[in-house]
This record gives C-alpha cells, structure tokens and sequence, in this order.
C-alpha cells in the first residue's frame, strides 16, 4: 500500500484530497455534490458511474446524518471500493505447461514493458517464461524484448525484421512446448490502421497459435493517461480478440485513476494488473481496496 500510493502520482493523490476537503465542508449542500461530481468525471470515472456513486453518497449521509470527516472518509472508500469491485476474478490464469497468454493493445501502450514486467513477477515466483517477439511492425520492439527477457532470466524467440508476426507466434509456443516453458507470453503488435486489418493480423496470431495449444488469457493492454478515447479503441480490441483481462499502464502519470472504474463498466473486464512506472518492478496486481486508499491519500 505504501509504495502503490507512493507510485499514485501527487496529482492523483489530490483527487482525494479533494473529494475529503468537499466533504468536510460546513453545509453539504447541492453545490458541494456538483462539485464532488465534477472531481470524479474530470477523474475519468464516468459519467454514469460517478452520477451512481454521487447518488448513493448522498443518500447515505442524509440517512445517516453523517457529518464526521472520517465517517464520510468511510462511506466514500466504501462507494469508491463497490464501484471497482464487481466480483470479477483478477487472477492471472494458469493452464498446463506452457500457459500462453496473448498481450494486445495499442502501439505505445506499454506491451512490451508490461511483457517484461510479468515475466520478471512469473521468474520470481520460480515459473520459467518464454517472450515470443510477436510485434514485429516496430523496429526496436524485439531488441526491446530481447533485452527485457535477459535482464529478468527469461527466455525469447524472435523473428527476422518484418517477420510475419503469426509465425513468430507459432515459433515461440512451438519452442515453449520444446523446452518445457512455464509461460509463454506473445508480445503484438497495435497497428489501428483499422479494425479489418488488426482483426486480420491478430486473429490470424491467434489461430496460428491455436494449432498447438489454446490461448490461455488475452490481456489488453490500456495506457491510462489517454483516458476516455482509449476505452473506444481498447472497445475494438475486446470486439476483435477475447480479451479475458486488462492491464492499465502508466496510473503514475495520471490524476485520472478513475479509469479503472469507467473500463470495468465499459468493457466488461476485470483489470488485472496496473503499470505504476518504467521499472521492472513497477507492476501490481490491481485490488480495489488497497487502490482507493493509496488515492485518498
Ligand atoms: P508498446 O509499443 O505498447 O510495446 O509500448 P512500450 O512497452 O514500448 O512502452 C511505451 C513507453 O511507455 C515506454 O517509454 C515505456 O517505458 C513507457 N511505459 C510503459 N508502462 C509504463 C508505466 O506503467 N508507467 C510509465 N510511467 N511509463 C510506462
């Protein structure tokens, strides 16, 4: 908790000062509630979810007649906390040996870090894992890779530049059954040129790769700062591959954690894990308790 609300930018932070300093207000009148409506919209929750959330705030401290600012504190964690936590499972999924598990999303999403960052989190916990160069439409996305894959002890397969992506795919489970792979994870590339093509590219990895075994999870991967036009794109991915969770990048260079909220709502899909930085480390399974806390502050 220390280090996630370390990680949680100031800005963000702010957003729950906020909200507490609203709420600990002489009068909570209609102007206060406005104003708490505003902070969580402008905080990406939703519209329609931050109206749900005002509503049943509001309702609440009228029955109860709460005034104490750590009451209100409580009630708030509580609404915030109810809003995240729609009972989906957040668990990443483990099948036999190799689990494959497909990373998609957007060029400049932070796939390829998050690629590494999992890895590093599977080593640690003794899995071995193998990195399949998928996106091979960028240039330095396999040296990227390949980098990541030496500095955490994982194993990498890749292709030449400008491979088919699917066959890299294939090569790389192919090899993770060869050696006995605990995991392997198949970076994609994001090209949204348009839904045709990127239905064609990855659904094409996908069927490549379901020659041997099944993909076990799909994680989309969503960088948070681009708050609600990426929930349009991230909404073309879930249209094109079954995506079964999703991993929220970059939360510690946004106030806009509320995200995490409207893409629950939006697409259906747990989030998983949330990047909070460049590092290795800098990866965390997302809970919504711990999160709420780490953003009041
Ligand atoms: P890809 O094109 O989707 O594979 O994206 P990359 O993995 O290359 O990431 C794009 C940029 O975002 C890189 O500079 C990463 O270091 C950075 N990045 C990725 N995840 C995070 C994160 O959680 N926080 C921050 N601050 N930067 C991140």
């Amino acid at each position: 908790l220390v280090r996630l609300r370390a990680r949680l930018s100031r800005s963000q932070t702010a957003l729950g000062k906020g909200l507490l300093g609203l709420l600990s207000r002489d009068r909570l009148d209609d102007d206060v509630w406005d104003e708490v409506e505003e902070s969580l919209i402008t905080a990406d929750v939703g519209v329609e979810a931050t109206q749900e959330i005002v509503a049943r705030l509001r309702e609440r401290t009228r029955v109860l007649g709460t005034r104490s600012p750590e009451e209100l504190r409580g009630l708030l964690t509580e609404e915030l906390v109810e809003a995240l936590d729609p009972g989906l499972d957040r668990a990443l999924k483990r099948a036999g040996r190799p689990t494959v598990v497909m990373v998609v999303g957007v060029n400049g999403s932070g796939k390829t870090t998050t690629c590494g960052k999992i890895a590093r989190v599977l080593v640690a916990d003794g899995r071995s894992v193998l990195l399949g160069a998928a996106d091979t439409f960028r240039a330095a996305a396999a040296d990227q890779l390949a980098t990541w894959a030496s500095r955490v002890g994982a194993e990498v397969v890749r292709g030449p530049e400008g491979a088919d992506p699917a066959s890299v795919a294939f090569d790389a489970v192919r090899r993770g059954i060869e050696i006995e792979i605990d995991t392997v994870l198949v970076d994609t590339a994001g090209r949204l040129q348009n839904k045709v093509g990127l239905m064609d590219e990855l659904g094409k990895v996908k069927r490549v790769v379901e020659k041997q075994r099944q993909v076990d999870e799909t994680l989309l991967v969503l960088d948070a700062t681009t708050g609600q036009n990426g929930l349009e794109q991230a909404r073309v991915f879930t249209e094109v591959v079954d995506v079964t969770g999703v991993v929220l990048t970059k939360l510690d260079g946004t106030a806009k954690g509320g995200i995490v909220i409207a893409v629950q709502r939006k697409l259906g899909i747990p989030v998983k894990l949330v990047g909070l930085g460049e590092g290795p480390d800098d990866l965390a399974p997302f809970e919504p308790k711990p999160f709420v806390e780490a953003l009041l502050g």
